[in-house]
């Protein structure tokens, strides 16, 4: 008999599972707490079980972290976990240190079916979705394995902040995703506060809408285009939810947001979307049309570039530029550092080694990169 994963289970999840057993509700948030606050994975250890619970939990559960096949330290201390997520698949899961703050840069799938012109996990094609528990285990092994290297005391965080911006489309995990999310706010868990944990989507319209419902952590929106045209060949997932549906789903979310914005993400393709006539196409979409207009910051992302996207980094000035007609037009806009360059760990570039089954990386190599260039000129006569 496979043994039940503990890490699947946010707190309710774990209620139910104990009450199965026999025991009493409250012996869940004991185990709940040595588990996510301790980062105890053996039952003998959980001191304040009576020894009955502790036998019957080795018998038919476990605390089942991801086996790792790779860790990476960067020189400016960002690191990269490789897990091993079975069948030839690996994610990849990043921690990124500042002086303020230790933000954890988690997957949600294996691979992406979403499959943007310029991601390279959108390239591989899509594998499967991870478990709560395999979502769950990045974040675990990451706190607990940091905290003891980094030498922190108790109580002390190693993590701060959670973004769901590794590989995979959250929002088309969800039902996996809700609970992990769950577990990162319990106080009996992580404790992270909802502003602190951030879900990244490429605009899956109807669950913003049930993220809303659920668990309205930050929202954070892949734009990477100021129209439908060039937005469908850049994120392919905008031919089903066009920007007009995506920003007033944007709105109504702002409702239930921890934040009184959403970030969208712009990452800067050279000569592709990153003109000036697009961030002023970009100035209309987001303040000047009332239709489709939203409370928003902007954070601009350099490509990272990878071999087999074909496209390239906008040069520096350029970002500045667009950035500077964001700017003007009162548009808060941040462009993001790169960090972790030197072991591949920055945005996009995190591949994993997932199996192609949907072969999209095929795909998207053939279309060729001049209808990219040819849908940027034309917004620019356009604008
Ligand atoms: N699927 C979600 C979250 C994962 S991608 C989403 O698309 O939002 C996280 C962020 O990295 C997204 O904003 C994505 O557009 C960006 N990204 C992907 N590939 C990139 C690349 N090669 N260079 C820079 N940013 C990239
Ligand atoms: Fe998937 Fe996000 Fe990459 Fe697009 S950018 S392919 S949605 S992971």
């Amino acid at each position: 008999m496979e043994r039940v994963n503990l890490l699947d289970f946010d707190r309710d999840g774990l209620t139910a599972f104990v009450e199965q057993l026999g025991e009493k509700r409250f012996r869940a948030t004991q185990l709940f707490r040595w588990i996510h606050q301790k980062g105890a994975s053996d039952f003998d250890t959980m001191s304040d079980l009576a020894r009955s619970l502790r036998d019957k939990l080795r018998d038919r559960a476990e605390v089942r972290s991801l086996p790792v096949v790779g860790e990476h330290v960067s020189a400016d201390g960002t690191v990269k976990w490789l897990f091993d997520v079975g069948a030839g698949n690996a994610v990849e899961t990043v921690f990124i240190p500042e002086a303020d703050r230790g933000t954890l840069c988690v997957s949600s799938q294996a691979g992406c079916a979403v499959g943007c012109r310029f991601c390279s996990t959108g390239h591989q094609g899509f594998s499967r979705n991870l478990a709560t528990g395999e979502i769950l285990a990045q974040l675990w092994h990451a706190e607990h394995a940091l905290r003891a290297r980094l030498g922190l005391k108790e109580g002390e965080r190693a993590v701060t902040n959670v973004v769901m911006m590794g590989m995979g489309e959250p929002l088309q995990n969800y039902a996996a995703l809700v609970p992990a999310l769950r577990t990162m706010l319990d106080d009996h868990g992580y404790g992270l506060s909802r502003r602190r944990v951030t879900v990244s989507t490429s605009g899956v319209v109807p669950m913003i809408d049930r993220l809303r419902e659920d668990c309205p952590v930050a929202l954070a929106v892949s734009l990477h285009a100021p129209d439908d045209p060039l937005r469908d060949e850049l994120v392919p997932l905008n031919r089903k939810y066009p920007l007009a549906e995506l920003l007033a789903a944007c709105r109504r979310y702002l409702d239930a947001a921890p934040r009184d914005f959403i970030t969208f993400e712009y990452c800067m393709l050279d000569g592709v979307n990153d003109s000036d006539a697009q961030a002023r196409a970009l100035v209309r979409l987001l303040v000047e049309d009332q239709s489709t207009a939203v409370s928003c910051k902007i954070n601009l992302i350099p490509f990272n570039p990878f071999p087999a996207s074909g496209l390239l980094r906008s040069p520096a000035p350029r970002v500045q530029a667009f950035a500077a007609v964001l700017q003007r037009a009162g548009i808060v806009t941040t462009v993001r550092k790169t960090r972790g360059d030197d072991i591949d760990a920055a945005c996009g570039q995190l591949a994993g080694e997932v199996q192609d089954r949907t072969r999209v990386h095929e795909r998207l190599v053939r279309a060729p990169v001049k209808v990219l260039r040819r849908a940027a000129t034309m917004q620019e006569t356009k604008a």
